[in-house]
């Protein structure tokens, strides 16, 4: 029978840090949705990254939330400076596993458990879903250093996540200042900066895994919701994509479908109308 591999490393929720990615102007659109949702239920796990103060959120999360402090600009500096916030204070926190994602992803904990768990938190491990066909190209100063200059990355719009092991290899690149050196180096984003400290320069090669998903691919084709790590959901030329599963509510009470994808897969959750009966 066909199934996921066998664990090689008994993991509990404890041993996750996830970082969620924020900005001010998302926290009411965005944030609330995954608060009544996914992180409601893993709250000691997830640490949501901002640029501002928020009374509302601040009584929700307490001291999860963390305000970097960084530019609310959607420039490379200012999301540069919001993952090395996350890296550090993963570091800080001892944790096996630093998993990224968006704020406008869904994290099913159960399966991002049951995939680490396939790995081991103290060897060399960063995996995701590439954004690109091709490894990406950084600029020509890289030759001159003698590193390698295409690599792979795991597109942060669909989460990722790195052992224990590779993040304190990365320190001397992406601890305290370094992660924005970095990306000023090669001037590419955030995601692709890890990237190129994991493969590039670490020789630490991307472990594909299909179970994340962005809102780059086609959601609607999104089969087995109940497996999948990460989903999304977006606009294209101006129609939804997003998963696709009936109920338990409409697609006008529930656009992202995020209410509905934590009703299937925690029936008894608060604003879940319950297990069917018997
Ligand atoms: N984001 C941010 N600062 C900004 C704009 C966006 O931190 O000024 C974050 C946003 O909260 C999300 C991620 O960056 O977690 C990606 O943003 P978005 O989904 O709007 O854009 P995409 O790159 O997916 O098109
Ligand atoms: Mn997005």
């Amino acid at each position: 029978r066909s199934g996921p591999p066998a664990p090689v490393e008994r993991l509990s929720a404890a041993d996750l840090f996830i970082a969620v990615k924020t900005t001010g102007r998302y926290h009411r659109t965005r944030l609330d949705l995954l608060l009544d949702t996914w992180i409601s239920a893993n709250m000691q796990q997830t640490f949501v990254f901002t640029d501002g103060e928020d009374e509302k959120l601040r009584e929700r999360m307490g001291a999860q939330l963390i305000n970097t402090n960084c530019s609310a600009a959607h420039n490379r500096q200012a999301l540069s400076c919001k993952m090395a916030v996350e890296y550090d204070t993963y570091i800080q926190s001892g944790r096996k596993w630093f998993c990224h994602v968006d704020d406008d992803n869904y994290v099913n904990v159960g399966s991002l458990l049951k995939l680490l768990s396939q790995h081991r938190h103290a060897r060399d491990v960063y995996l995701g879903r590439p954004s690109l066909e091709r490894p990406i190209e950084a600029a020509g100063l890289l030759a001159a250093a003698h590193t390698q200059a295409r690599f792979w990355f795991a597109t942060g719009g669909a989460g990722f996540c790195l052992s224990r092991g590779l993040a304190l290899k990365m320190q001397p690149w992406a601890s305290g200042g370094a992660f924005a050196a970095t990306a000023d180096h090669i001037r590419l984003p955030d995601d692709c900066t890890v990237g190129y400290i994991a493969e590039a320069l670490l020789g630490v090669s991307l472990t594909r895994s299909p179970l994340f998903h962005s809102h780059l691919e086609n959601l609607g084709l999104v089969s087995d919701i109940h497996n999948q790590v990460t989903l999304s959901y977006g606009t294209v030329e101006n129609s939804r994509n997003t998963v696709s599963l009936r109920g338990p509510f409409s697609a006008e009470e529930d656009p992202t479908r995020f209410r509905s994808v934590h009703c299937l897969l925690h029936p008894d959750a608060a604003r879940c109308p319950g297990p069917p009966p018997l």
